[in-house]
């Protein structure tokens, strides 16, 4: 089949142009004419090819990859599980939409969902293809099966960027500017930030508990919706007991309690979700990026009396649950379940956060290093003070591009580094992508 194809992409890092390249440069003229303003490169080389964690451009350099396109491709490029079962599923049939003939890959999905999840309750799922319908699908279930509308999100959270979405998402610029009005009954509470607000996870949920009961009302309140490690909001881990406490009073109310696991599941924080850490058991779940391997596919997965209070027809969608993205997804699954790659991602979370530790104590301008498994991040600071240095991180970015590395920045200021590489980065590979990182940081101080 297609993968046997030896790939031309080599293992290591390569720069052969300036970056970007020529050809880069002169497709990116191009783009300027057909693509709309508002969506920007981060790192505008235009890629040919890829392979584990090496990603192949147009002139030929090789860049690492230590961002997975945000999460997506956790079991590296050119997996040949992937391309083996997207092929065949693509010479098989592309697309019959679910709602009117359906198909055993999207049932297949739906049985590891439910075993995968945490929580040995019935659960059924519905998939969809993005993150954004995930969360939208998760809302509109709760409001549904519980007959109440509030929505509990808190500071820093992302959710997507479609209508409702926007509305749960903390950060105006650049995700909500001008693009309102926004979806009502959306109430915001603070998150638990060891490295800012220094309380316990018990403390830090008791400031939430407190404000939703005295400004919306337990009763009010449908589901509680939250990233167990924040994602695009800067990678806040919150404090060991705050989602416990959560969990808890969620269930003492009748509240859903819906973790978003779209940046942080599938293997990426070293287990399987990253609320399996403290042994949280959601009501319901979404999912998306990791899942299948780069093609697009979402879930919500929750407990069966919330998912089946649903209406016959009240869920669905043309696209959701494309046998070719099933196929890739259960290819996936598989990838990760074969090489272990929940306890490589714990291998790699020792490996980086005992070497941006050491840089901490180097350099003046990491104030916290934090993270789990392969999803790590440092928050970037003016020395001497806590206050957030965006110019920092933006300068480390362009240092490791420049040096053919790709690094993320997030966070609600701008200031935090985030590194989420493949899962099947070699040790070679990540200490070379450290080393430049290194580099960068110290380029920046
Ligand atoms: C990326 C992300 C989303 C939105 O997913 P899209 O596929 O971009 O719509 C929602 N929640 C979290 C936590 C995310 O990281």
């Amino acid at each position: 089949m297609v993968s046997s194809i030896e790939s031309s992409v080599g293992t290591a890092r390569k720069i052969i142009t300036e970056l970007p390249g020529p050809k880069s440069r002169a497709l990116h003229e191009r783009r300027k004419a057909v693509v709309s303003a508002g969506l920007t490169n981060g790192f505008p080389i235009y890629i040919e090819r890829a392979n584990g964690a090496i990603l192949q451009d147009v002139d030929g350099n090789q860049i690492l990859d230590l961002g997975s396109g945000i999460a997506v491709t956790s079991i590296g490029h050119a997996v040949p599980e992937l391309i083996d079962a997207v092929s065949a599923q693509v010479a098989a049939f592309t697309h019959t939409c679910f709602m009117v003939t359906p198909y055993e890959s999207y049932v297949e999905v739906c049985e590891e969902l439910a075993a995968l999840t945490p929580g040995t309750h019935a659960k059924t799922s519905a998939l969809l293809n993005s993150g954004s319908e995930a969360v939208e699908n998760a809302v509109k279930v709760a409001r549904l099966a519980t007959g109440r509308q509030a929505i509990v999100v808190f500071e820093h959270a992302y959710h997507g960027r479609t209508n409702l979405t926007m509305a749960l998402t903390a950060k105006n610029m650049p995700y909500k500017d001008r693009f309102g009005p926004f979806a009502p009954e959306i109430y915001r509470v603070p998150m638990s930030y060891p490295y800012r607000d220094g309380m316990s996870g018990a403390e830090a949920a008791a400031r939430a508990i407190k404000i939703i009961e005295t400004q919306v009302g337990a009763k009010n309140v449908a589901a509680l919706l939250i990233e167990p490690i924040q994602g695009e909001g800067g990678f806040v881990v919150p404090a060991e007991g705050f989602l416990p406490a959560l969990s808890e009073w969620t269930t003492q109310n009748g509240v859903v309690f819906i973790a978003d696991e779209i940046q942080s599941g599938f293997c990426r924080t070293g287990d399987w979700f990253a609320v399996d850490y403290e042994g949280v058991v959601p009501d319901m779940v979404t999912t998306a990026k990791g899942l299948a391997g780069g093609m697009p596919l979402a879930a919500v997965t929750g407990r069966a009396e919330l998912m089946n209070a649903v209406h016959e027809g009240g869920l669905g969608g043309t696209y959701g649950g494309n046998p070719v993205a099933a196929a890739a997804a259960l290819a996936t699954i598989k990838t990760m379940r074969d090489r272990n790659l929940a306890g490589r991602a714990r291998e790699i979370g020792e490996i980086v956060l005992g070497n941006l530790r050491s840089l901490q104590l180097d350099v003046a301008i990491i104030g916290d290093v934090r993270g789990r498994g392969a999803m790590l991040a440092m928050e970037l600071v003016v020395p001497g003070t806590k206050d957030p240095n965006a110019a920092a991180a933006k300068a480390i970015v362009s240092y490791c591009n420049q040096h053919g590395v790709i690094a993320l920045a997030c966070g609600t200021d701008g200031n935090v580094i985030r590194l989420l590489p493949p899962l099947v980065i070699t040790d070679e590979q990540l200490a070379d992508g450290l080393d430049v990182l290194a580099a960068a940081v110290r380029s920046a101080s």
